[in-house]
Parts: C-alpha cells; sequence; structure tokens
C-alpha cells in the first residue's frame, strides 16, 4: 500500500518541469489518456496547419506549392528534425510511407548488403508487423531466406554466419522491455550481420543514440510518441557509411537522382534521398512536422525522468490489486509503458475505457498502459490506478457489455 497522498502529487505536478507541454496538446476534459503510445494525442497547432496547407497552399497555389511552399523537402526537412531526436545526423534520416514498408525497404537493404547470408534473426514476440513482413520478403526472394524467430533469451545463439541481418523492436511493444542497443548491435556486428532497430516506441518517448551504437539501420512510427496523427508517415534511418551501397527494393521515382527527368532508367539519388518511393501525403507529412517540432523543444533526460518516475507511481499504486506486472520493475529496463496481466484482461480494459481511463489491450492477456509525459500529469495517473483498482476490486468488469469484443483492441 502506497504511503503518497493526493496533495503530494499534486505538488509533484507543480514542480514538473515539462508540465506546460500539456497547454500544446488538445485532451479532452475529464479523460484519463494512457494510450499516447498507440495514438498521440492533437497538438493544438496541428488543425491550423492543416487548414493553412489545405487553403492556401493546396486551394491557391496548387501545384506551384510544390517548389513554392517547399513540399517537395518536406520528407527530408521532418527527418532531419526526427534524427535529433535519435542520435542520428541530418542526411540520415527522411520521413516517408509506413513503418512495414520501411522495414521491407531497410531489411531488403540489409540482404544486399550481405550477400551470401540470407537468414533474418528475430524474436519471436517482436511486433507481428516486424515478422509478418520478413517473411514476406524472404518468400519472396526465395531460396536460401528465412527468419529465424527466436526468444529473447537465445538471440546470441541465433547468431550464425548465415545471418544477414537482426531485426529488432528496442523497447518491446508489450511488456515494454528495452534492449540494450549499443551492446545488442556489438554482437550483430561480431557475428557479420547487420542490424535493423524499429524505434516506434521509443523515438520521443525516451533518448535513443543510434550513431553512437553503431546502428545500421532503423524504422519508426509517426502516430504514436511522435503526435502526427492516425496513420501519420513513419521515417527511416540509414547510416551515412551504407547509405550509397544500397540498391532499393521499392526503386520508385521519387528516390531517383533527377525525377524529372523523366528518364527511363532508374538511377538511384544520392545519399537517404533514395529511400523515398512515391509522392508523400503532403498533408499527413505536415501534421507530422508538428508534432515532431514539439518533440524537438522537450529535454529528452527530463523526459525520460518523468517517464519513469509515472511508471514507478502506477506500479506502486496498483500493487496488490490482483493484476500481475508484465513490465520490467526496474524502470530503467522500461521504456514509457507499464504493463499488467490477467486472465479477464480485455473486460477489464473495456470497463476502464467506460470509466475515461484510456489504455488497451494486447493479446492475450495485457493490459498496456502508455505514459506520455508531454499531456500527462502525474494526477492523472493516480486517477487512473485509482479506478483500475476500484474495477478490479468491484468486479465491475464482469457486466456483459464488457464482454463484447470490438474490431480494434
Ligand atoms: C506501431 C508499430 C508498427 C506499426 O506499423 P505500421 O506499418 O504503421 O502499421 C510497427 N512496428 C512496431 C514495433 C510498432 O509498435
Amino acid at each position: 500500500m502506497t504511503e503518497l497522498t493526493s496533495e503530494e502529487i499534486a505538488a509533484w505536478d507543480a514542480c514538473d518541469p515539462l508540465a506546460p507541454f500539456r497547454e500544446e496538446f488538445h485532451v479532452p476534459e475529464g479523460l484519463y489518456y494512457l494510450d499516447g503510445n498507440s495514438l498521440g494525442a492533437l497538438p493544438r497547432k496541428t488543425p491550423e496547419r492543416i487548414r493553412t496547407l489545405i487553403e492556401d497552399e493546396w486551394g491557391h497555389d496548387l501545384i506551384k506549392s510544390w517548389n513554392a511552399h517547399d513540399w517537395i523537402h518536406l520528407p527530408r526537412r521532418v527527418g532531419d528534425q526526427i534524427a535529433r531526436l535519435i542520435g542520428a545526423d541530418a542526411g540520415e534520416v527522411i520521413a516517408a510511407d509506413t513503418t512495414s514498408i520501411n522495414l521491407f525497404k531497410m531489411l531488403g537493404a540489409a540482404l544486399g548488403l550481405r550477400p551470401g547470408r540470407g537468414i533474418i534473426v528475430s524474436e519471436q514476440e517482436n511486433f507481428p508487423t516486424d515478422l509478418y513482413i520478413a517473411q514476406g520478403l524472404s518468400s519472396f526472394l526465395g531460396g536460401e531466406h528465412g527468419l529465424r524467430m527466436v526468444p529473447r533469451s537465445e538471440l546470441n545463439d541465433a547468431l550464425g554466419d548465415d545471418v544477414a541481418v537482426v531485426a529488432l523492436t528496442h523497447v518491446d511493444f508489450k511488456t515494454g522491455e528495452v534492449h540494450d542497443m549499443a551492446e545488442v548491435t556489438r554482437r550483430a556486428h561480431d557475428a557479420g550481420a547487420l542490424v535493423v532497430w524499429d524505434l516506434s516506441h521509443s523515438v520521443g518517448a525516451l533518448p535513443v543514440e543510434l550513431n553512437a551504437s553503431g546502428a545500421d539501420f532503423a524504422v519508426g512510427c509517426g502516430y504514436k510518441y511522435l503526435n502526427g496523427g492516425p496513420g501519420a508517415p513513419a521515417f527511416l534511418f540509414v547510416a551515412k557509411r551504407h547509405q550509397d551501397d544500397i540498391d532499393p527494393p521499392l526503386s520508385g521515382w521519387m528516390g531517383h537522382a533527377s525525377p524529372f527527368a523523366f528518364d527511363a532508367d532508374y538511377r538511384p539519388a544520392p545519399g537517404i534521398g533514395r529511400q523515398l518511393c512515391g509522392t508523400p501525403s503532403i498533408l499527413a507529412m505536415a501534421a507530422l512536422e508538428v508534432g515532431v517540432e514539439i518533440a524537438t523543444r522537450v529535454d529528452m533526460k527530463e523526459l525520460r525522468k518523468k517517464s519513469q518516475r509515472m511508471g514507478d507511481l502506477f506500479l506502486e499504486l496498483v500493487e496488490g490489486c490482483g493484476l500481475e506486472i508484465a513490465c520490467p520493475l526496474e524502470s530503467k529496463r522500461r521504456g514509457s509503458q507499464v504493463s499488467l496481466r490477467h486472465d479477464d484482461g480485455y473486460p477489464i480494459m473495456q470497463a476502464l475505457i467506460a470509466n475515461g481511463v484510456i489504455g488497451d489491450f494486447r493479446a492475450p492477456d495485457v493490459l498496456r498502459f502508455g505514459l506520455t509525459p508531454l499531456y500527462l500529469r502525474y494526477s492523472d495517473v493516480w486517477e487512473a490506478a485509482l479506478v483500475l483498482k476500484k474495477i478490479v476490486e468491484t468486479e465491475a468488469w464482469r457486466r456483459p457489455e464488457f464482454q463484447k469484443r470490438q474490431l480494434v483492441t
């Protein structure tokens, strides 16, 4: 049982250096939104930016906008901003497509750089799309290509001399457990393999040091902690040393050295530019830019400190209420989320949502609570934990309306 009081929690909020950021987001009144790890909140500036883009740029300036409003460089511009959040240099990151598509590109690139090795290694607990893309690419390439899925504890043993690339998610989507990026990368390199890091639950959530870790490739999501909006463009990272050696498997015209020469033959653009494929969605890209701009003004060390403290608080408050802890207890091994386990996790989450606490459910039994330090207060975490405890104690989740499965969980 915690010794903390709601007055003490209010005092934490009062001296929180990140508190002013909450004003930059639209957070519905009376809602405890612990799902920013699935869909980040709406930045207050986004509607106005999109209105201007639609009415003035698209509506009035039409196609001239590609030059006049520099639409053509948006993927690079946003990429350079994201680079600052993940320990990469300008020119190493580009915003494009979806995380799934970017995984395809990065895995394809890595396989191309390791001829004679056909195996992709990943964890069986990795996010399903990461595994599916690796399976699809392997069967498309045929021959000796394949995905080797192993439990986390057996990753090192899986690194044979047939392995071209190790593809891992830095922060596990279900348990929130963080990989030691530098250590895993070093081991993969020692075995002659390259590494693709999925930063979907890392970018904007904790400090990431791609170049200091020696990373080769990375991908990540724009609609979670970057607050870019539903289906926001994703991003990818290619270390400078690899960029000009890659033969892009998705060789679209936007990645051509000279797209407006309209040559019949593909010639890849130098550097990160060849990682573009088709025309970017400018509406979506502009919304992402607003979210990313906010993140670039945040002190990531302060963000991490608050995120860890919120996670510790939540775990302390729900201790002993009958839910099993499914994330690391030690905050430095945990991303910006808390995960709990219960056989009736689905109806419990439905009851929580009906009571104004939004988290999400990940089959078969995990309740996930995303902690987004930019727009959540310690008092929100306190209130959300109290609601959860009450629902479990009173078994309010047993009501029939909470049993029906929705399509999106
Ligand atoms: C959210 C997430 C994705 C999403 O991929 P999309 O292509 O945007 O649907 C991929 N990988 C991980 C680890 C994620 O958490």
